[in-house]
């Protein structure tokens, strides 16, 4: 719970101390620092401040779900059952990676011999180079020097007009 003292803390809607005899509620911290209620999720408020709070449905909806999260992550088979689908996600990305890396490799062989546009200087060469130290491959422009994925890039157009 919230550290708070009556009579110093300050309500994190309204800015006033938080008196004695004022109704409070508070909140434990339950929002990483990227949301957008993040400065209010290890803070109190004035009860009144909170009732007329514009985003108190949502903050209330979001305290629920992190509530119920914790409760269900403190059973040992929902540890389990949380570790096998961080695992399965694990694989699912290196099985994606590799798709993606099979691709480019496909994809940059037609670059070194035919050439493509480049999406960001839109300069059409055969100048790419491999950019490496990622889990996916991607390329790097040489006139731009900017880096894109081998799918992003615009292969021969004149091809694609000849299948037409
Ligand atoms: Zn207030
Ligand atoms: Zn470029």
């Amino acid at each position: 719970m919230v550290l708070l003292i009556r009579g110093k803390s300050r309500c994190s809607r309204c800015g006033q101390v938080l008196a004695k005899e004022d109704e409070i509620v508070g909140f434990t911290h339950f929002l990483g620092a990227e949301h957008h209620l993040w400065r209010y999720s290890d803070s109190a408020m004035h009860a009144a401040c909170f009732k007329d709070w514009p985003e108190k449905d949502e903050f209330e909806r979001l305290y629920a779900e992190a509530g119920e999260k914790r409760r269900a992550l403190a059973k040992p088979e929902r540890i389990e059952e949380l570790r096998r689908a961080q695992a399965q996600e694990h694989e699912a990305r290196i099985r994606r990676d590799a798709e993606h890396n099979a691709s480019h490799a496909r994809i940059m062989a037609t670059v070194q011999e035919h050439g493509a546009v480049c999406p960001h200087c839109g300069l059409r060469s055969t100048s790419f180079r491999e950019l490496d130290g990622t889990d996916r491959l991607r390329l790097a422009c040489r006139a731009c020097g900017r880096s894109c994925n081998a799918d992003e890039l615009n292969l021969a157009a004149s091809d694609a007009e000849k299948t037409r």
